[in-house]
């Protein structure tokens, strides 16, 4: 169950507990598929723990990011489709995603994601921003024959300001922006929703017969200078997974060993370490360093960048 350490007033509990995760009646949902299939299955696997390990405070964006996403469910619009959810069958596997907005025009359609989000990553590539919504644009034609001629994120950012428009090169104009995002032809949108159902089939039949599972890339774990961003500030499945873990033993300069994916220990990868070890580490990046920084690193949902304001919320989806 979700802590409540900061003592927020009962509302906010309240609010939180209607919240509603849905993946439709699948098996996946396409947000699942724009994770890397590791951290799909491992957060499937251990979520009730995981959600034990999260506080309600840290919960806030997300809790925005959904509420944001419910009032404009709510006010509808000439040839426009809401919130729809679009189900198909890809290697036997049920899949889906829903769609925030479609706009139908002579016969053609543009896909619109709200993102309530950070400055930092409205000014970045986000390459899964362009996956999820591709992969709707390829429900879309495979399920209802329809032609998708854009596909937008409707970037609502959490941290703009006014001040900083003249000031920051780039920076966005409005609080609101649209961010298009590129179109794949449908074959590529097949290859590459397939190619992730299989990784997520891999992957789960190996935590199921207790071996290794598919290790994730450096992009995945947005490697940078040798260090892997994700995996130390942002991956809520880190404490479930072996390969943090070695990369923590590799780099307290012990030697490799084998370290399987699934619980560690103690809470986290280092701290997992620790109770091997009966010692605290070089950097010791663990356990007690920081209550403070757990706090903040437990903010990961929806995959995003590093960018000191963490959450995003995209929804399903
Ligand atoms: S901790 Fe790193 S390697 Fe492990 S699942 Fe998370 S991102 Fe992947």
């Amino acid at each position: 169950m979700i802590s409540n350490r900061h003592q927020l007033p009962a509302p906010f509990v309240a609010l939180f507990n209607r919240r509603q995760y849905s993946k439709g009646d699948s098996h996946w949902s396409v947000t699942q598929l724009i994770s890397p299939p590791k951290i799909a299955v491992l957060r499937d696997e251990h979520a009730r723990a995981i959600a034990d390990k999260t506080d309600l405070a840290d919960q806030f964006w997300s809790l925005m990011g959904s509420n944001i996403h419910k009032i404009l469910e709510g006010y509808e619009a000439a040839d426009h489709v809401v919130e729809e959810r679009i189900h198909t069958t890809v290697e036997g596997l049920r899949i889906s995603g829903q769609i925030d907005v479609q706009r139908h025009q002579n016969g053609r359609v543009g896909i619109v994601d709200y993102k309530f989000t950070s400055v930092w990553s409205a000014t970045r590539p986000k390459p899964e921003w362009e996956q999820q919504l591709n992969a709707y644009a390829y429900l879309l034609r495979k399920e209802k024959g329809l032609v998708v001629e854009s596909i937008h994120v409707c970037a609502i950012l959490r941290d703009w300001r006014a001040t900083d428009v003249t000031r920051r090169k780039e920076y966005p104009e409005a609080p609101v922006v649209m961010r298009e995002q590129r179109l794949w032809s449908f074959e590529e949108q097949e290859a590459w929703v397939t190619d992730r159902v299989r990784g997520l089939v891999a992957a789960q039949a190996a935590l199921h017969l207790g071996e290794e599972l598919p290790e994730c890339s450096d992009e995945d774990r947005w490697l940078r200078d040798g260090t892997p961003i994700r995996c130390s500030n942002f991956c809520d499945v880190r404490d479930y997974c072996g390969q943090w873990a070695r990369h923590q033993e590799t780099e307290n300069g012990k030697e490799e060993t084998e370290v399987p994916d699934g619980p560690r220990p103690k809470g986290r990868g280092a701290a997992g370490k620790q109770a091997r070890s009966g010692s605290r580490g070089k950097s010791s990046r663990s356990v007690d360093d920081s209550h403070a920084r757990e706090k903040s690193e437990r903010l990961e949902v929806g995959d995003e960048h590093p960018d000191n304001s963490k959450k995003e919320t995209g929804g399903d989806k």
